[in-house]
C-alpha cells in the first residue's frame, strides 16, 4: 500500500541480539503533506490578486498630480508593502516546492562559477548604497551535478543575507574551492554576526536571531530554510561560524561524488 509509511529502528545488543521496532508514521506523513499542499495552494492563489493590486497602485502613482503629496506617499507605501508580500509569497511557494518529495529533480552538470559571477554582478548592482567591498574568489572550475535553479536560489540567499547584515563599507567574500573531502561554497562577511545560542535554530522557517533588527532588514525569514532544503537535495552540509560584532562564514560542503569527472578541469 503506497499510503503506508513505516519507520524501522534496529538496536543491536552486545550479546548479538537485535531488537527491531516498527512504527506506522503514515498519519504524520499524511498531515505533513497536507500542510505542504495547503501552503503551496494558498501562496499560489494569493499571487494573482496581489499582481492586480500592485498594477493598479503603479498606475495611480504614475498618474497622480503633484499637488497631492499625502496621497502619493500613502500609495508608495502600499506599493512597497505589496512588493514585500510578493517576496514572501514567492519564498513560501519555493519552500513548499522544495519540501515536497513529488518533484522530479533534474540533476545536470552545473557550472557554479558561472552562477557565482551572476550573483556577484547582481550584488554589486544592488549594493551601491552600502558601499561594501564584494570579492569573488573562484579557486576551481569543478563542475558538480545539481539543480541549477535551486543552487542559484540558495547561493543568492546567502549573498543577500551577507549584504543585509553587514553595515556600510563592510567586506563580503564569495568563494568556491575544493579539497579531497568536497567542494565548498563559502560566503564570508564582517557584519553584525550571530550569537551562538541562535545557530542551531537559524535554518527553521521564520526564525530570526533578533526580531527588531529583522523588521528593518526586509527579509522574509525563509532564506536559510530554503538554503537548508536545497543543500539536503544535494546531500550537502551547511556550516555556520559566527562571532557577534565580527562577522559570519556560511560554508556549504558538497560531497565529492557530485563532482563531474572531466579531464583538464584546471584551476581558474
Ligand atoms: P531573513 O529574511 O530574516 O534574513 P533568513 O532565514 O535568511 O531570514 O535568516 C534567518 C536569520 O539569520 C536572520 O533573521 C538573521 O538574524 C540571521 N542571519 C542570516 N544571515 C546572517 C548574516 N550573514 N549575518 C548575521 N545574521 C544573519
Amino acid at each position: 500500500n503506497p499510503n503506508v509509511v513505516l519507520q524501522f529502528q534496529i538496536t543491536a545488543f552486545g550479546d548479538g541480539e537485535r531488537l527491531m521496532v516498527t512504527r506506522d508514521v503514515s498519519r504524520i506523513h499524511h498531515l505533513e503533506k497536507m500542510r505542504q499542499d495547503f501552503v503551496a495552494n494558498v501562496s499560489h492563489e494569493l499571487r494573482t490578486p496581489l499582481t492586480v493590486i500592485k498594477g493598479y497602485l503603479e498606475t495611480f502613482i504614475d498618474t497622480l498630480n503633484s499637488d497631492q503629496p499625502h496621497l502619493k506617499r500613502g500609495l508608495s507605501q502600499m506599493h512597497q508593502q505589496t512588493q514585500r508580500m510578493e517576496l514572501l509569497i514567492n519564498d513560501l511557494l519555493l519552500l513548499a516546492r522544495l519540501e515536497s518529495d513529488d518533484k522530479e529533480r533534474t540533476m545536470t552538470p552545473v557550472s557554479v562559477p558561472k552562477i557565482l559571477r551572476q550573483i556577484h554582478n547582481d550584488a554589486l548592482a544592488i549594493n551601491e548604497s552600502k558601499q561594501h567591498k564584494i570579492i569573488l574568489d573562484i579557486d576551481t572550475n569543478l563542475i558538480i551535478y545539481g539543480d541549477e535553479n535551486e543552487l542559484r536560489s540558495a547561493f543568492s540567499n546567502l549573498m543577500m543575507n551577507a549584504i543585509k547584515y553587514t553595515p556600510e563599507n563592510g567586506r563580503i567574500e564569495l568563494r568556491w574551492w575544493a579539497d579531497e573531502e568536497g567542494v565548498y561554497l563559502e560566503v564570508e562577511d564582517d557584519g553584525i554576526g550571530i550569537d551562538e545560542k541562535h545557530l542551531p535554530r537559524l535554518t527553521e522557517r521564520f526564525y530570526r536571531a533578533d526580531q527588531s533588527r529583522h523588521a528593518k532588514s526586509g527579509g522574509t525569514g525563509l532564506g536559510l530554510a530554503i538554503v537548508k532544503h536545497v543543500l539536503l537535495h544535494h546531500d550537502a552540509k551547511l556550516e555556520i561560524v559566527s562571532d557577534p560584532g565580527e562577522g559570519s562564514v556560511f560554508t556549504c560542503r558538497f560531497p565529492t561524488r557530485l563532482m563531474v569527472k572531466k579531464e583538464n578541469q584546471s584551476v581558474a
